[in-house]
């Protein structure tokens, strides 16, 4: 099974992702995670990067899709991989099935949590003061919330049409949402 979660920023994307992978034995693939660990490796590409995902715009597609193709084309994740944060535009969601086409994979379902605006910025100021992530501030979580409406909403859309798409409440808790989303996979 491949599973796409979408949701706007500070949805609770990354947690539900690693619970679901822990839990059914698949991949956690978070495009976020794997951009930063470039940034942190300090190459050329990673200051790129860095300067793009610090004003709270999306990487070029061309980037993402070479992160993404390494692990659609491995073996050890056929069929196993949770894609978390990614695609976050149509032209991404397009590649995307043409790289699954290509691996004879295909996506089994779309999960989106469902979150409003004020939880997102409560949510953001909490991670902010844990982690520490250079695009958190106040200013830049408005931004990243905007682009996700402008580019990443239109996506949701394009995956109704395949009837792939599940909606989820993201104001629950934690566990309520791990319950939620257990009984929709094993459902399948
Ligand atoms: P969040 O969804 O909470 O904003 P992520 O860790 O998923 O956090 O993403 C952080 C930033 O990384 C995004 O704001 C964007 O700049 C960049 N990014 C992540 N995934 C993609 C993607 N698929 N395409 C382009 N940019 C991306």
């Amino acid at each position: 099974m491949n599973l796409v979660i979408f949701g706007p920023p500070g949805a609770g994307k990354g947690t539900q992702s690693k619970f679901i992978a822990n839990k059914f034995n698949l991949h956690q693939l978070s495009t976020g995670d794997l951009l930063r660990e470039e940034i942190k490796n300090k190459t050329i590409l990673g200051s790129k990067i860095s300067e793009i995902i610090n004003k709270g715009e999306l990487v070029s597609d061309e980037i993402v899709s070479d992160l993404i193709e390494k692990f659609i084309s491995n073996k050890n994740f056929e069929n196993r991989l949770i894609f978390d944060g990614f695609p976050r535009n149509i032209e991404q969601a397009i590649n995307l099935n043409n790289l699954l086409k290509k691996y004879n994979q295909k996506i089994d379902i779309v999960l989106k949590l469902s979150v409003s605006l004020k939880t997102i910025k409560k949510r953001i100021l909490e991670r902010q003061m844990q982690e520490n992530r250079s695009d958190d501030s106040e200013e830049i979580a408005i931004k990243r919330f905007e682009t996700y409406e402008k580019s990443t909403e239109p996506v949701i859309e394009y995956y109704k049409k395949s009837k792939l798409l599940k909606v989820i409440n993201g104001e629950g808790s934690i566990d309520e949402i791990n319950v939620e989303i257990s009984d929709i996979i094993e459902g399948i």
